[in-house]
């Protein structure tokens, strides 16, 4: 039988595939099976941030697999350790990490955290999250409440108790109570739409938090790892936030997710687990992702390549005006808003067909999340591509 065939028969509709297959891959260039070439700016949503089959981390993951894959984590693995420090050196935060294997479940962590915290003193039951409204945290019947969005709740109930949706930041003061257990955050909203939050109110809601004794939950499942430009979004917004989830890009295609917390007191031993979490795959993959990031970002050329980047989508952006109203984004995370729905979804399909594959984002956003280690000729050629499937 055919792929589509096996996958119609044999895999749950959860998802509308698009009616491609990639084969194989370097950098920022897919092969499918008729031998077609794709420039990727998805890197996989936000997820091959060193590229495809970066040699490092082959090489890094080969050796690894060959001598010990996993173990549990009921002994000590000394790879999760070593990306425990890389993680929290590049942050620059003094804090301790928990690895799950996805954004959602480094979510669920964090609302654990969260949660334990708020019953600090036995009397007062802290327990509501605040979080925005057009967030998106994950999949998970808790993360599935804890995302903004009313579509998402429908069936799968009844849901945990406690989450309350602000419309926007200034609008999370007025919600705190004494019931509080955290703010949960993106600091660029990213399947909402691209929408990056205003840095000054940002930095307002961290510093009341602070006061209030309140967690500030930041998630950067998808803008951490460099995406923005900076380890963490937070670092480039300038707080320091309680508690950090981490996930897609930080292990460059092997499932990780990672909370970070300065409340490294809260769990106790037995609180939380994962079979998988920090195994030596995913955490050698980790090791690896971090070290190649942080020496793109220290030698200067992670700010070249999104210099170029912006550059060849803001000249990309000007010169389709009649298609496109606004350039949004940070870093590699960017957009560009669409007149309209039904154009962005042809703009989606056309670009397949011409052999680069974009994103959607919202309701009226192109999204591009290009591996961090894109080079100027895919650039080039990705964006020459796009103007030709604008044209049809
Ligand atoms: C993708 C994403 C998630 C969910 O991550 P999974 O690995 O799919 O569980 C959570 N939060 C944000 C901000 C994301 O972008």
């Amino acid at each position: 039988m055919k792929t589509q065939e096996l996958d119609k028969k044999y895999v749950l509709p959860t998802y509308g595939r698009v009616d491609v297959e990639f084969v194989s891959a370097k950098n920022a260039t897919l092969k499918d099976t008729t031998g077609k070439e794709y420039i990727d700016f998805t890197s996989g949503i936000g997820v091959v941030s060193v590229g495809h089959a970066n040699d490092r981390v082959t090489k890094a993951l080969c050796e690894q697999i060959s001598n010990i894959t996993h173990i549990s984590n009921l002994y000590y693995i000394t790879p999760q350790a070593k990306a425990a420090q890389k993680v929290v050196e590049a942050s620059g935060y003094d804090m301790a990490c928990f690895f799950a294997n996805s954004g959602a479940e480094a979510n669920e962590g964090a609302i654990k955290i969260a949660r334990k915290h708020g019953e600090r003193d036995g009397e007062i039951k802290r327990y509501k999250i605040i979080t925005l409204n057009h967030s998106f945290h994950g999949r998970t019947i808790t993360t599935v409440k804890a995302t903004g969005q009313e579509s998402m709740h429908n069936y799968f109930g009844p849901f945990p108790d406690g989450f309350v949706y602000a419309d926007g930041i200034d609008e999370i003061e007025a919600l705190l109570d004494d019931h509080t257990a955290a703010v949960m955050i993106e600091l660029i909203q990213g399947e909402g739409g691209v929408e990056p939050q205003d840095k000054a109110k940002v930095q307002a809601l961290a510093k009341l938090l602070k006061e209030k004794e309140i967690p500030l939950i930041v998630d950067e499942v998808q803008t951490g790892a460099y995406r923005t430009g900076e380890f963490t979004a937070s670092q480039l917004y300038g707080i320091e936030p309680e508690i950090i989830t981490l996930a897609k890009g930080v292990g460059g295609g092997v499932p990780v997710g990672i909370v970070m917390t300065s409340l490294k007191e809260v769990l106790s031993a037995g609180d939380h687990g994962s079979t998988f979490g920090g195994n030596y795959l995913s955490a050698r993959a980790v090791c690896e992702v971090v070290d190649i990031l942080s020496e793109l970002k220290e030698s200067g050329d992670l700010e070249i390549t999104s210099l170029m980047f912006n550059q060849a989508l803001e000249k990309f952006y000007n010169a389709h005006k009649d298609i496109f109203t606004q350039k949004v984004g940070i870093g590699m995370m960017c957009g560009l808003r669409v007149k309209d729905a039904q154009t962005l979804s042809d703009i989606i399909a056309n670009a397949k067909d011409a052999g680069v594959m974009v994103l959607k984002a919202g309701r009226n956003t192109l999204r591009f999340l290009p591996p961090l280690t894109i080079t100027k000729k895919e650039i080039d050629r990705g964006f020459t591509l796009l103007g030709s499937a604008l044209s049809k």
